[in-house]
């Protein structure tokens, strides 16, 4: 089932989201449907607090990102609990989207090295590492369950230029493809 994703400006994307336990209701239907969402809106990533949801789960799939002629392996993978357990090297620029955040792309400095902590689907625990690209997408999604937006990251005069089309996302003044829910106003 494809879910409305959640706009800038709903008080949920700025929560601090909730670990979760194993009979979490229907955690592999909802895992499904993040899926389905995530894929129909042609993201690369879907953190749960985007489909209203404060809880500390998300779902990556870089495998879109796989070019042949690029020396580059993507990952599918779902992410329970996951804490961020370090960041390291010398941070670079990405441009980054947001499916709650239509239109807007910016580029967003980050560390290019994480070491995560997660468990899976299967509840299996795993601490790993990823870098570049792969780390990228799991810094923007782990950043939505601490109720964190890449447009914080934007050096403050950046910021303020955007601010106008924030105004009009938060309104539901925009045209997306995927259905939305904006604040009522
Ligand atoms: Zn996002």
């Amino acid at each position: 089932m494809i879910l409305p994703i959640y706009a800038y400006g709903q008080s949920v994307l700025r929560k601090m989201s909730h670990p979760i336990e194993p009979d979490y209701q229907d955690l592999p239907g909802l895992i499904e449907d993040m899926f389905q969402t995530m894929y129909a809106a042609r993201g690369v990533g879907l953190a749960a607090p985007q489909i209203g949801r404060d809880i500390r789960l998300f779902v990556v799939d870089t495998l879109q990102l796989e070019k042949p002629e690029k020396n580059f392996n993507g990952f599918k993978k779902v992410f329970i609990n996951a804490q961020l357990l370090d960041e390291s090297g010398v941070p670079w620029l990405y441009e980054e989207g947001c499916l709650s955040i239509p239109d807007i792309h910016v580029e967003i400095e980050r560390k290019p090295v994480i070491h995560i902590r997660y468990h899976d689907e299967h509840w299996k625990e795993h601490i790993e590492t990823y870098e570049g690209v792969n780390a990228r997408v799991i810094q923007h999604e782990y950043d939505h369950i601490e109720g964190i937006l890449f447009i914080d990251r934007m050096k403050p005069l950046k910021r303020r230029m955007i601010n106008r089309k924030l105004e009009k996302i938060k309104r539901g003044d925009v045209d997306t493809t995927h259905p939305m829910r904006f604040v009522k106003v």
